[in-house]
């Protein structure tokens, strides 16, 4: 699957979150290949290391005290780029149809007549979970679990928070701006106020950092976390403490042995990790 990527295609590739090591064996392969890379602010540099030195690099994300570049922007530069008969690689943070406008991309490509793939990555909703101990799903604790954006959250636009507060787990991403007006709903819509709550800040790296509350103290707790950070609500957030077990080294216990798996084929112009 995915060997070499083919001249004229698109491929979004989900990195995962944080540590470099949580993208797929299929997209590292093409992004190790890729003529034109696309990538965003949340994508680990490490993994810009191995794309090849001739590749044409694009960085999309938001630079310090700039706007992002506009979607539509990106979309023209994935089309154009796959006219020139080139392989392109769209990386995006985690996966990249979680809250990653991979499907406003792929929407675009489609109506260009562009082909394209996706290969799915390890979104940040389950990983950052994961790295701090806490389980999504859990027998007999929680069999659901929900993940909703903070980021939209306006009165005028916003998920029904009634039925968010009877999912079972709640995974909030790009929530911290407005965790306090989240909180209230979830309060009003009927949530205990002493449900266990989390913040998971940069999981998976060297700063990861859990803030753990309850649903009546997370908002005070969030001043003093910053992005990008994940919010967990629900029972399951009680059995952290029992489950923690990231020590902030690297998250393959064997590196040589995964390094001869991943790497077993480098390409002749590329930097090898
Ligand atoms: N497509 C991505 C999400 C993009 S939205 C995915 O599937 O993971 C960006 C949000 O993801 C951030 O605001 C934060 O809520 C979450 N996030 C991304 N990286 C994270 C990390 N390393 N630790 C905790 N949360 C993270």
């Amino acid at each position: 699957m995915h060997n070499r990527p083919e001249h004229g295609t698109v491929y979004l590739v989900g990195a995962g979150p944080g540590d470099p090591d949580l993208i797929t064996a299929g997209g590292l392969r093409l992004l190790r290949h890729a003529e034109v890379v696309v990538f965003d602010r949340l994508v680990h540099p490490d993994l810009l290391d191995c794309i090849r030195m001739d590749a044409e690099r694009i960085y999309a994300g938001k630079a310090p005290g700039k706007h992002s570049m506009p979607q539509e922007a990106i979309n023209r530069i994935l089309i154009d780029r796959a006219r020139q008969c080139r392989s392109v690689v769209r990386l995006k943070g985690g996966d990249p149809f979680v809250f990653g406008r991979g499907g406003e991309e792929c929407l675009a490509l489609a109506e260009a007549n562009i082909p394209f793939q996706v290969i799915p990555g390890i979104s940040s909703a389950i990983a950052a979970p994961a790295f701090s101990g806490i389980p999504v799903t859990h027998r007999n604790i929680s069999p659901a679990f929900t993940v909703v954006t903070g980021h939209s959250c306006t009165p005028s636009r916003s998920p029904d928070w009634n039925a968010l507060a009877r999912v079972g787990t709640l995974v909030i991403l790009m929530g911290l701006g407005r965790l306090d007006w989240i909180v209230g709903q979830l309060i009003g819509a009927g949530l205990n106020p002493e449900t266990p709550a989390a913040i998971i800040e940069s999981a998976a790296t060297q700063n990861q950092r859990t803030v753990s509350g309850t649903l009546r103290t997370i908002g005070l707790l969030s001043l003093g976390c910053t992005a990008p950070a994940t919010i967990v609500i629900g029972e399951v957030v009680s059995l952290h403490s029992r489950i923690t077990w990231f020590n902030k080294g690297p998250v393959s216990s064997d590196r040589a042995l995964h390094d001869s798996f991943v790497y077993n084929q480098p390409p002749t112009a590329s930097v090898l990790l």
